[in-house]
């Protein structure tokens, strides 16, 4: 650790502060940036990391609040910023500073502990070079937010437009860029404003700060007047540097599309709008409605080729202007289109798993909670505000459904039905920017009210034959990107804003730089009736026009992910296994059709060579870790890891399996063992499992059984007979079970054979075994080593994350219960192994979370051999049956996992194992390469993996543990239990010491 840690802060005179702030704060805002200086000292003080705090201020009340927090104050007579850096830091040189932290006092978000890691993350990049300066950027990456720094080394301070550039290059190869959220979030704007006012009432924040934000509320009118005004001004230059760095805070490098078919139920509408095609008289229609099963026949097509969305796109109640359309509906028994809608959605719903998103107009609430259980999410775009484009002469002139109010109406009854919901503009049908700026002033009331509105979608009007607007101008690119850009701009950084990529007058990139993080539906399989004359791109060019934009290309779900992980709030009960069903781990589309325990072969998609994106939140990551290793790393951090996809993906692998080739070499290990399950009768409740049977259970095909103690000896005598080193034993709890009965499995184990490993008792087991005696754990423990007892798996762990037991195990241990067995496990000498299941009802937070607790654990027990991941297997697990969990990981969540944890567990565990019971062979070939070095172990009777619906066997022969080794070109060895070689073993036997424990054992 660096001695005399100074810190820096720069505070301008209070009049002159924080002015782009004035017409969202008004009379406050001198208030609020003394308040926020405030704070900033005040986390400082709590850091209890400097020795001192140096405050460049002219302001009289930011100098009287700093001496009273012990703060020295130079006065820079209100000299530039980046004077007043260089009089802090002589300042501090002068205080006997050997490291000083310079920066700004609007770090509203700032905390003791980011700090913290700065400071040792600069002395660990100290000690393995002579200088070195590390910089914070702010959120939307071009400027600096925090610079740690030896206060006599010359640097010149350039804060101001690009600093953080200038800033890497005034540094050289001294430079180092750290990641530190809290550090980048500064409050520079009114969206930053929404975004700590959001936060401050997540956290129930009271305080002076919070209160004045929830003051400065009560004048939303003001500040949109004011961002009205000031956008109307702006050109798309001055708009799109700010659009795109809003962009990328909410969205880093993703951009998203959502793969779908398109299902004109019908193309009848009562409406006349000038410029629309896709509105059919009756005569031109085959039929006047789309019949069900022609509806479920495209779909089915569609989710063959890997769509996820049904979108239902119809004309507005066309029975009320059609003959065709009334008799139609008679004649097949329905009271309308929409109550027609209602039961198409649900076909589709149920016969393909595609998730209806329905745009079906203008619609009244109890048209809207009809139509909600058979849709994901539903959309009508707003188009415009401007009432007199319904005026004779104007395009939406003879029809009144687009009203301007009425469509209002209906975005507004959505968000009371709590329906996410899309809207959007239509720019180039004869409104002014001014008009345009407004309508999304309306949506965003809407939203401020409801929190409903999932994406803004900004469309250009694209002239077509036949249209009373044949001859009218198109949107041109500079309006398109201009728009794009003030929604961006007006929504900040949270909002979806999408723009079609098929209409588009700009070439893609563009509309990305300009602020969209959503190309909006996409399908591989039928046209956009809306807009027939243009085709929709070939994944593979968005796919490389979005990285030419610097981004990287996924799917999503039609309901967006923030929706998607509060399915009570938002989704109905009749949707939320479709969902489930169609989401990986962040809620967004699953990339393959990859199942745990059943897979073969490894789906085409995991194959993509994506370019690479640099500069992304994982890159800079993986670039601490080759700096810093990853002990500094916390669950945001970590949870960041498991974002990865596209490039940063196999750059997670790449950078996991070199970790790998260093510790471990590039031998692969297994050990050769039985399981044995002695029972699948339990009393507890685990919703995933389907092995157990029990009184409550479902009744599977396999009924339930309980092995005697002789049974289970001879098994371990067979096992040992076929050259296991090792017998893994676990099972249900059986109601007969007290913790004599393990004592007694063990002892007879022993007795029957005492070379023989024995890895068993789960730590329920344990724990279950000590209670029954009424015994303190240690002692139990401790008695069951002395009868012979090796090792213990580390199984039960599934999530170690109270809210996720709770779903998943509510009877069983809790979290702390469960570190509790295993480390005194470690104190009284028998190691064990970890796992953890993943791929049901949990989130990356909740993993990174586990790998942590796992981490610190190990930090002071050493006691851990190795971590399993256990990507869940849901085919028969009840929680899955029931609609209420994902059917598992996808293959880049099972393979990161392994690397994720391969860097986040280093130095602490050693070994990564995959199960290959889980993961197939071609799965495990996958993990190896990613930062896996064990392959588990043979287990000639694997049962519980099996019984959740896995169908990889019963066991892997040596000779397919080395063949699968062999096909990476790396040899594969058997390895004991404690991972030591087999000749080690038989020396120790042979002079007379019996070996304790670690397994290959994954049940
Ligand atoms: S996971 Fe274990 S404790 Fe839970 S029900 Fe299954 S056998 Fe019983």
């Amino acid at each position: 650790m660096v001695s005399a840690v100074w810190a820096v802060v720069p505070v301008k005179r209070l009049a002159e502060a924080k002015r782009r702030l004035s017409a969202a704060l008004g009379e406050t805002r001198e208030e609020f940036a003394y308040l926020l200086a405030c704070r900033t000292l005040d986390v400082l003080r709590s850091a209890g990391l400097f020795a001192g705090i140096i405050v460049v201020t002219p302001d009289p009340r930011v100098a009287a609040a700093a001496r009273a927090r012990g703060a020295v104050v130079v006065d820079d007579a209100d000299s530039s910023l980046n004077q007043a850096c260089v009089l802090g830091l002589d300042a501090a040189a002068k205080q006997g500073a050997s490291l000083a932290v310079l920066l700004p006092s609007d770090l509203a978000t700032l905390t003791a502990e980011a700090l913290s890691r700065l400071v040792q993350n600069y002395s660990r990049l100290r000690n393995q070079q002579n200088r070195a300066i590390v910089l914070v950027r702010c959120k939307e990456g071009t400027g600096t937010n925090l610079v740690v720094l030896e206060p006599r080394t010359s640097f010149q301070p350039s804060f101001g437009p690009d600093s953080f550039s200038k800033h890497v290059r005034e540094a050289g190869p001294d430079a180092h860029e750290l990641c530190e959220p809290t550090v980048s979030f500064d409050i520079d704007t009114p969206e930053d404003l929404e975004v700590l006012r959001a936060r401050f009432e997540e956290d129930h924040e009271a305080g002076a700060m919070a209160s004045l934000l929830r003051g400065a509320r009560t004048s939303p009118a003001t500040t949109a007047w004011a961002s009205a005004q000031a956008l109307k001004a702006a050109s798309f230059t001055d708009l799109a540097h700010r659009a795109g760095a809003l962009r990328d805070s909410g969205y880093g490098t993703l951009v998203s599309y959502s793969p779908k078919v398109f299902l004109p139920l019908t193309q009848l509408c009562r409406d006349s709008c000038h410029y629309c095609t896709f509105a059919q008289a009756p005569r031109r229609l085959k039929s006047p409605y789309l019949s069900i099963e022609e509806a479920v026949s495209i779909a089915t097509e569609g989710a063959r080729l890997g769509c996820k969305e049904a979108l239902f796109t119809l004309g507005e109640r066309p029975e009320l202007r059609y003959r065709a359309a009334r008799d139609w509906l008679t004649a097949h028994g329905f009271e309308s289109t929409l109550h027609y809608l209602s039961q198409a959605a649900a076909a589709v719903r149920d016969r393909t798993g595609l998730l209806p998103h329905i745009n079906a107009g203008c619609m009244t609430a109890e048209e809207m909670a009809m139509l909600r259980p058979a849709c994901a999410s539903m959309g009508l775009m707003l188009e415009s505000s401007a009432a007199r484009l319904c005026e004779k002469g104007g395009p939406h002139y003879g029809s009144p459904d687009k009203e301007p109010a009425l469509r209002l109406a209906t975005i507004a009854e959505a968000g009371r039905q709590r329906i996410p919901f899309t809207t959007g503009i239509l720019i180039g049908i004869g409104e002014t920017r001014g008009e345009r700026i407004e309508a999304l002033l309306a949506i965003r009331e809407l939203h401020e009210r409801y929190g409903h509105i999932q994406e803004i979608i900004v469309q250009n009007f694209v002239p077509k034959r036949g249209t009373i607007m044949a001859d009218a101008p198109a949107a041109d690119a500079e309006e398109l990107l201009w728009s794009i850009a003030a929604a961006r701009v007006l929504f900040g950084p949270a909002m979806s804003i999408q723009a079609p990529p098929n209409l588009s007058p700009a070439p893609l990139p563009s509309l990305v730089q300009a602020g969209i993080n959503d190309w909006g539906g996409v399908s591989p399989l039928t046209p956009d009736f809306v807009n027939p004359e243009a085709p929709w791109p070939e994944l593979e060019h968005l796919r490389e026009q979005t990285e030419a934009a610097g981004k990287t290309l996924v799917q999503r779900l039609t309901v967006y992910p923030k929706y998607a992980k509060s399915p009570e709030v938002w989704i109905d009960a009749g949707m939320r296994r479709a969902v489930l069903e169609q989401s990986d781990g962040d809620a967004l589309g699953r990339e393959d059709a990859w199942r745990t325990g059943r897979s073969t072969d490894l789906p085409a998609s995991f194959a993509t060579r994506y370019g690479r994106i640099e500069s992304t939140r994982v890159d800079i990551l993986l670039r601490e870790i080759a700096d810093f290793g990853a002990e500094h790393l916390n669950a945001d951090a970590v949870a960041e890891l498991f974002r990865a996809r596209g490039s940063d993906l196999r750059e997670v692998c790449e950078a996991a399996d070199r970790l790998r080739a260093r510790v471990n070499g590039d031998t692969a290990t297994y050990v050769v063992n039985r399981n044995i399950n002695y029972t699948n009768i339990c009393g507890y409740h685990c919703s995933f499992c389907a092995f157990s049977k029990g009184t409550r259970k479902r009744e599977g095909a396999e009924r339930g059984y309980l092995l005697d103690i002789a049974e289970i000896v001879e098994r371990t005598l067979e096992a040992g007979s076929r050259g296991a080193t090792e017998v893994c034993l676990q099972g249900g709890i059986h109601p007969s079970f007290t913790g004599d009965t393990y004592l007694e499995i063990v002892r007879a184990l022993k007795a029957a054979d005492p070379r023989m490993h024995v890895h068993a008792f789960s730590p329920l087991e344990v724990w279950h075994g000590a209670e029954t005696l009424a015994m303190p754990l240690r002692d139990y423990l401790s008695l069951l080593k002395s009868e012979g007892l090796g090792s213990l798996p580390g199984t039960a762990a599934e999530i170690l994350v109270d809210e996720v037991r709770a779903i998943l195990c509510p009877d069983k241990l809790r979290t702390e219960e469960w570190l509790e067995v295993i480390e005194t496990a470690h104190e009284v000498g028998l190691p064990t192994t970890s796992t953890m299941m993943f791929g049901h009802v949990d989130r990356y937070g909740d993993w990174a979370l586990h790998l942590l607790r796992l981490r610190d654990l190990q930090r002071r027990t050493q006691g851990l051999t190795e971590f399993v991941p256990l990507p869940f297997v849901a085919h028969e697990a009840p929680l899955y049956r029931r609609g209420r969990a994902r059917p598992g990981p996808t293959l880049r969540e099972a393979i990161l996992v392994h690397a994720v944890a391969r860097l986040v567990l280093h130095p602490h565990v050693e070994n990564i194992q995959a199960s290959w019971v889980k993961m197939g062979r071609a799965g495990m070939r996958e993990a190896l390469r990613a930062g896996a070095n064990d392959l588990g172990g043979t287990l000639m009777n694997e049962s519980i993996t099996r019984a959740a619906g896995a169908t990889h066997g019963q066991e892997m022969t040596q000779s397919d543990m080395l063949s699968l080794a062999a096909s990476l070109g790396r040899p594969a060895v058997q390895r004991t239990t404690l991972y030591r070689s087999l000749s080690e073993l038989h020396a120790r036997e042979e002079s007379g010491r019996v070996a304790t424990a670690s397994s290959g054992c994954t049940c």
